[in-house]
């Protein structure tokens, strides 16, 4: 459908007013607008308080700490059930409230300079800030809202400006916010509330896995939203597509009312039939699996039918810490995954940290072209006790669990050979104090390098499995950073050199008798899907959410049909030429699914 964009003020006709933003989470809402009031918490006086009221100064900074940790106490005591989940977020708040940048460098600064506590805090955060943002992980960035959504409510217990109550919100809206921190989403009345949208936030912030796995339909990022709608507009949102229609006209209203009942028809269904096996109609059978950063995911994973773990990135426990973690605390988060999961495999990937993500403990040395830099499996074989430590920490786990290990950034032979040895190091240290640990764990390499790709025939005789980066694997391959928005249209997953590369990852795999999976984003898209099947790729990894509409999309067709086509696709030229052929091809298959990204035009 053209929603079109029609301006046209006149009295009688719809603005039909398009803003494009983040999709936070999928679902369509129409309803009226409900925009929350928020105290100005940006502006903030700077004033000095005179060497004697430094004492008091602080007083009052740790009284406004302690009335915002006992706001946060009773939003979590007073939960209510379908929010249960999401507690660990609010949790995490309660600790960032005694977060030593925060609230120890809030102190120092009304000590030192003599300021009030409401600069010394504003500059505290404009610190933290300034940390976070030289992090290269979107995920990482996002935790820097966390830290945001805390200071406010110092902020506000130290001026005294109120805010809208959520948990007062009675009437059947759509929300919009500049912000909205976890806190406030989840004193959201399911009932009530249709859907919200922000100014502020990211797929990745806290506030929008709320809002997935609360299933309210949400879009973030918006930017001037609060300034373009006002309470008692009409709205459409769009979560999937990241839109929001202001004033629709007729023909927008009646196709996002037919979108609304097709999405929901296809909730249902994904819900009921998420537990079942990926398997295509001819009964090809695949391993659908999820990428997690942090254990509280796992619960995700199993709710969302995931047959295991097929990346687990480690970094999280680095970059968050004042030291480097030690073996033990490693060990105890690595138990978790392992016990809630088994007997499923859990793939823990090793540190990928290097380049500008570098955690506290870890000394960095200027580089000009991080992503090019010491980063990954080169970063760990620089030093060698810090991947030791984690080595040994995986080892462990792997005796209470199914666990396999697995190479970032591989790029040469070489690479793969001196990380087995600094492996054996690390069991052999272990067999003389008698630790358990499993010596027969499961060793993988990331593909997601080029080289790695060219020499995958001659790496496939040194490892257990392949798992294909295509993250990395297109940023390296058609030279664009991954994060830099002027180039992402270049970042194409169907571009003719990828899937070559990618094809013949799989096919040196299988050859040299092991499994290859993916699990770059290109795995949870499920147009891609019917390529992936043809190529025989054995495990998808994906974010949890993506699991049941990919497996939805393998259920759906039979391997034979997509036999064919990889031939047909790999003869093409362009990206745009294998986008029509899947059209042409699985069209109604992907009309089918009803959250399913369109193929790029
Ligand atoms: C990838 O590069 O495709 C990948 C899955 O790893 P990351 O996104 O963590 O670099
Ligand atoms: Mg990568």
């Amino acid at each position: 459908m053209d929603l079109g964009n029609n301006n046209n003020m006149s009295h009688e006709k719809s603005k039909n007013i398009i803003l494009k933003g983040i999709g936070g989470a999928p679902g369509i809402a129409i309803g009226k607008a409900y925009l929350v009031e928020r105290g100005n918490v940006d502006i903030v006086d700077k004033y000095y308080i005179g060497k004697e009221w430094v004492q008091a100064e602080v007083e009052r900074f740790k009284d406004a700490v302690n009335n915002s940790t006992k706001e946060l106490l009773k939003i979590i005591e007073e939960l209510p059930e379908e929010y249960r989940e999401n507690a660990y977020i609010l949790d995490a708040h309660l600790m960032l409230l005694k977060d030593k940048m925060i609230h120890q460098g809030t102190i120092e600064r009304i000590e030192q300079e003599q300021i009030n506590s409401e600069w010394a805090l504003k500059k505290s955060v404009e610190h933290v800030k300034e940390v976070f943002s030289k992090m290269s992980t979107p995920y990482l960035k996002e935790r820097l809202n966390d830290i945001v959504h805390v200071s406010e409510r110092i902020l506000r217990n130290l001026t005294g400006h109120s805010t809208d109550d959520i948990s007062d919100i009675n009437k059947r809206v759509i929300l919009v916010a500049h912000d909205l921190s976890p806190a406030e989403t989840t004193q959201i009345q399911l009932e009530r509330v249709k859907g919200f949208i922000t100014d502020l936030g990211g797929r990745t912030s806290h506030t929008a896995i709320i809002a997935r796995s609360l299933e309210i339909p949400a879009v973030l990022g918006l930017e001037r939203a609060t300034h373009q709608i006002t309470t008692g507009d009409l709205l459409i949102i769009d979560g999937m597509r990241g839109l929001v229609i202001i004033d629709p006209n007729e023909e927008a209203l009646t196709y996002y009312h037919n979108e609304k009942g097709r999405f929901e028809a296809y909730e249902a269904m994904v819900a009921r039939s998420s537990h079942l096996p990926a398997e295509t109609i001819d009964g090809y059978r695949v391993r659908v699996m999820a990428n997690i950063e942090m254990v509280e995911e796992v619960v995700s994973v199993l709710d969302h039918g995931g047959e295991g773990i097929g990346l687990y990135r480690t970094e999280y426990l680095y970059l968050n810490k004042k030291s480097l973690p030690t073996e033990q605390e490693l060990f105890e988060s690595y138990r978790e995954i392992a016990e809630i999961m088994n007997p499923r495999p859990v793939t823990i990937r090793t540190l990928d940290i290097g380049g500008d993500k570098f955690g506290n403990g870890i000394e960095r040395g200027h580089e000009v072209n991080p992503a090019l830099g010491l980063r990954a499996i080169r970063f760990c074989l620089k030093e060698p006790e810090i991947f030791k430590t984690q080595l040994r920490a995986i080892l462990r786990a792997a005796a209470l669990g199914n666990i396999r290990i697995m190479f970032p950034m591989i790029s040469s032979v070489e690479e793969v050979i001196a990380a087995k040895q600094i492996l054996s190091d690390a069991c052999e240290s272990l067999d003389r104090e008698g630790t358990p640990f499993n010596k027969d764990i499961d060793i993988g390499i990331m593909v997601e390098v080029p080289s790695a790709a060219v020499l995958s025939d001659l790496l496939a005789r040194e490892v257990d499995f392949f798992s294909i980066g295509t993250n990395d694997l297109i940023q390296y391959s058609i030279a664009i950073d991954r994060g830099n928005e002027h180039v992402a249209h270049l970042y194409q997953p169907l571009h003719p050199a990828i899937l070559r590369m990618v094809k013949s990852v799989v096919a040196a795999g299988h050859s040299a008798g092991i499994k290859v999976s993916i699990c770059g984003e290109m795995a949870c898209s499920p147009p891609y899907v019917p390529i992936l099947l043809a190529m025989e790729m054995d495990e998808l990894s994906m974010n949890p959410i993506s699991i049941p509409q990919v497996k939805k999309m393998i259920r759906s067709v039979s391997l034979s049909d997509c036999k064919p086509l990889i031939k047909e696709v790999m003869k093409q030229r362009t990206a745009q030429d294998i986008v029509n052929i899947l059209q042409d091809t699985f069209g109604e298959q992907f009309q089918d699914i009803a959250s399913c990204e369109p193929l790029p035009d």
